[in-house]
Order: structure tokens, then sequence, then C-alpha cells
């Protein structure tokens, strides 16, 4: 999204509390964390703000569930503290001391590697590894497979500046066999995404800059390896990263819904509605009219904080041409078990913070945490809190099969992976339909297309994760740059 240098003044001055604008009315539709907080930004600029939310839950996908002494996620589990917005936004709220990061000691993750649990080797970030020595070390691939992911070092650099996809990228830099059993797995649980298709430009460009720059990842990773080892001599972090960087990963105490939860009570009584769909939008004069089950109201300016294929329903009489480019943006689905064990159930060592599942060993799902061992305060004490993550763009059909299935599916699963005795002490399974956006390669031309089409209805703000990012972090920044520019346009 295009900022102004006025927007971004504006927002700073807000930020700073003493810059108001006249009491304009925006409606926000969608309580997700995209209109939450787009709700809060705007209400500390001095706007009315009523929020319509759908259902009878604030925040989205995010769910935080107590079950007696245990607390379970529904959704996410944590965000990446390296991206600010998210972090700024919780201590702006006064929640700085709620935040609490991956316990330390188990910041190690296992990957299913023909049939059985593997630590992940240290020394990769992400689909490459850092050093030789690193993939000489690791258990999951094959001699053949690791000669031809060292051969990366000697490829010839792409330069075409069209997208590619992941899988393109991987198997043109690493080989096939790097792919199936490193990119797609570690690339599965972030995105839910089908390799072949996912944008290299919209997700990964840093391995552009790479390949491009240094003429290899390894290369360029080997060289960042370096210089954080240099700054480690000097106080810094050295990163033995296996996969994800886990001591960037940070949750509430209290779970993930403390920060809708915080959003919601600091705006004012009476302007969140819930169980109100929003069934119609129209432009009236220089206003909207939104239509609801219950009533019509009239706002000054509207976000449609939704997912894409959601706001292009909205818009459809407004705008087709913006409702058919909304339209192009895919979704998946995804479902969630959480399981609560006797820790003596399990007969896996649960000395690290879970699995993912690479798509070529058959499993029906995407990854596991051990919750209670990720983070503390999930479990008492000799209670184990599991936590099984499914469907996605590979596998579709299990985020649309009912909770008793997923539950059945995903405990099989756990059963012959990390050895379940007996039956879990609760279950509790749900699905997220339609909720994870799929940046598929062109992502990034299609999104600057539904910018430029947007822009031609001022007071209009489309947000949420179908655009510049899915984490929580992105979802708040895109929200804060759309409202900034929103109190821009409304204080014009
Ligand atoms: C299972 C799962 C795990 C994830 N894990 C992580 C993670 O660990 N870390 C991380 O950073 N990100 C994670 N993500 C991604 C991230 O959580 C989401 O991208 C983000 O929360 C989306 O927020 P949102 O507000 O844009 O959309 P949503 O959360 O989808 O909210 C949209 C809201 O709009 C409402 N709505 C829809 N239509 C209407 C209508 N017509 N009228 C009124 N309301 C309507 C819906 O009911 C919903 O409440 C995960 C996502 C999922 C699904």
């Amino acid at each position: 999204m295009e900022v102004t240098a006025a927007a971004r003044l504006r927002f700073a001055l807000q930020a700073a509390c003493c810059y108001t604008v006249p009491m304009k009315h925006v409606a926000i539709i969608g309580g997700g964390i995209s209109g939450l907080a787009a709700a809060y930004r705007l209400h500390k600029a001095g706007a009315r703000v009523t929020l319509l939310e759908a259902t009878d839950h604030l925040g989205g996908v995010i769910g935080t569930v107590r079950h007696g002494d245990c607390l379970l996620e529904t959704g996410p589990d944590c965000w990446a503290s390296n991206k600010p917005a998210a972090m700024e936004l919780a201590n702006e709220l006064g929640l700085g001391d709620e935040i609490i990061g991956t316990r330390a000691g188990v910041r190690r993750s296992f990957i299913l590697h023909h049939g059985s649990l593997k630590r992940l080797p240290e020394g990769f970030f992400l689909i490459s590894p850092m050093s030789i020595k690193a993939l000489i070390k690791t258990p999951i691939l094959s001699w053949p497979g690791k000669i031809r992911m060292a051969l990366e070092l000697f490829k010839g650099v792409r330069r075409d500046d069209a997208d590619e996809s992941l899988a393109s990228f991987v198997r043109r830099r690493f080989g096939k066999e790097a792919l199936a059993r490193i990119a797609q797995p570690m690339i599965a649980g972030i995105y839910t995404a089908d390799p072949e298709k996912l944008s290299l430009k919209a997700t990964f460009p840093a391995f552009i800059e790479m390949e491009r720059k240094q003429g290899s990842v390894i290369k360029a990773l080997r060289k960042r390896a370096k210089g954080e080892a240099g700054k480690a001599k000097t106080g810094g972090e050295v990163s033995k990263a296996a996969g994800p960087r886990y001591g960037l990963f940070v949750t509430f105490k209290g779970g993930m819904s403390t920060l809708p939860d915080a959003l919601a009570d600091a705006l004012p009584e009476g302007s969140i509605r819930k169980n109100t769909r929003v069934a119609g939008l129209k432009r009236e004069g220089e206003s909207w009219q939104l239509v609801t089950d219950a009533e019509t109201i009239n706002a000054d300016a509207i976000v449609l904080a939704l997912p894409a294929h959601a706001s292009a329903g909205l818009l459809r009489d407004t705008d087709a041409e913006l409702t058919d480019a909304l339209g192009e943006i895919e979704y998946a689905g995804a479902a969630v078990v959480n399981f609560i064990f006797d820790r003596s159930q399990i007969v896996h060592s649960m000395d690290g913070i879970g699995a993912v599942i690479p798509a070529v060993e058959g499993r029906r799902i995407i990854a596991f945490s051990y919750s209670s061992v990720k983070f503390e305060g999930r479990a008492p004490e000799g209670t184990a809190v599991v936590r099984v993550f499914m469907g996605g763009a590979l596998n579709p059909e299990v985020a649309q099969a009912s909770p008793d299935e997923q539950t059945q599916i995903a405990l099989e699963e756990l059963r012959g992976l990390i050895g379940v005795k007996g039956e879990p002490k609760f279950a509790l399974a749900g699905s997220h339909k339609g909720a994870m956006a799929q940046y598929h390669v062109g992502h990034l031309e299609r999104v600057a297309k539904i910018r430029e089409l947007a822009r031609q209805h001022t007071t209009l703000a489309i947000i949420g994760n179908g655009f510049d990012g899915v984490g929580i972090p992105d979802c708040i920044r895109n929200a804060n740059e759309a409202t900034a520019t929103l109190l821009d346009q409304l204080g014009a």
C-alpha cells in the first residue's frame, strides 16, 4: 500500500496521541486481528468506529481456550518478534510484560524422515544450508541429494525478472530431494501452500537477492553466518538456526487471544457489534451505506478487514473489476486439533517444540507442536498439550472434515508418529475454512492491480492477510498503513 508523507506524519502524530480528526464515522467489517488493529488506530485518532463481526467471536482465526489448567490455541500459537508491528502494538496496549518466548533449552524440532522423527539439522536457514558442514551432517538427505544441494554453489544465476514458484527455484538451485525433504515441509507450516504455486517474489524475495548478488544462496548465507559469528564475539547472537529461528517466536502468557481481547477492551462501549454479518455495501455520494440482517448503517469510510474473497463479495455492486481482482487471490482452509494427554501416555522424548511432516511421507497432517513444551504455562507438570496442524492447499479435504473426523485423523497420525498410549483426556478440533491466503505466482502483480483499482474509491481501505503478508505482524502493519491513508483522506 502506498503511504504518503502526510499520512506517515499523521500516523506518527496519532501514535503520539496528540492528533485527532473530527468525529468521522468509520465502519470496520471483520473482527479478526486486522479489523481490530484498524479500529483501534482509528479510534485513537478520534474517529467514531463501528466494528462489525459476523460471529460471536473476536480475533478471527485467533482463539485461546482454557480447559481445566491447560491453555489451548485453536488458531495461531505465536508470532515472529523480528517484525515489529505486533510487538509495538502489544507494548502500546501495556501487554509488554505478558509476552513470553519459546522455552530455552528446547529450541529444536523434528522432521519426519521415512517414517521416523529426526532432529531438524542445525545450520539450515529454511530451505538452504548455511554451510557445507551442516549439509554433510544432515540425516534427512541421501548422499546424492547432499551432493546435488552442494552444487548450488556453482549453479548459474537466473536473471529473468518474472516471478517463479518456490518449487521451481528450489529444484533449479538445490535439486528435487531438497524440495521434497526440506523446502516443502519448512514452508508448509507458514503458508499451508503448494510450493509449485507459491510465489517466490511474494514470500521469500531475500533468496532472489542472494542468488543475484552472491551467485549462490549457500554462499550468501555462509557470509551472513560469519557476520553473525563476528557479532557474537562482541555480544551478538550466533545463528545455529535449525530451520526457523525459534528464539524469535513469542506469545502471551495468557495465550494469543490476549491481543484481540485487549484491542476490543480499548474500543469504546457499543462500538463492536458481534453476530452481525455485513451482506451488502454501496456508495451513497460521499459516504457509504452498509446492510446487515438487522439494519442499514451509514459511514464516512469503510475498512474491509476480511479474506479477499469476502471483500470481493461485498464490492460486487460497487466495482466489478475490483471484485474480480480480489477474487483472484486464492485461499485454503486449515484445521487445528488440540489434545491433552498425561505425559506418560506419550512414548516420544518430547525434547523439542514439535515436528514438520513432508508431504512425500504421505501423512494427513502438516505439523504438530508440543505446546506444553514450546511455551510455559500451557499445562501443569505431568500433562502434555499437543497441537496438530492439518489441511492447507495440499490436503484440502481435511479442513472440510467434521471435528470428530479431524480428531480421529490427528490421533491416528500421532499414534504412529510419537507413540500415544490410550485415549486423550481431552480433544478440541476446529477448521478455519477459506482463511489462509495463498500467495501464488504473480501475487505481487495481482495485489498492485487491486491497490490501483481500490485507489479510485477514496475512504475505502481493504486489508487482511490476502495482500502484504499472512503473519499477525504483517496484518497489523497493513492495518496501520491503511488507516493512516484513510485518516489522511478523511482529514483532507
Ligand atoms: C490455523 C492457523 C494458524 C496460524 N498460525 C500463525 C502463527 O503461528 N503466527 C502468525 O503470525 N500467523 C499465523 N497464522 C496466520 C494469521 O493468524 C492470520 O493471517 C491472521 O490472523 C488473519 O487475520 P485477519 O483479521 O486478516 O483475518 P481473520 O482472522 O480471518 O478475520 C476475518 C474476520 O472477518 C469476519 N467476517 C467475514 N465475513 C464477514 C462479513 N461479511 N461481515 C462481518 N464479518 C465478517 C470473520 O468472521 C473473521 O472474524 C495462522 C492462521 C491459521 C488459520
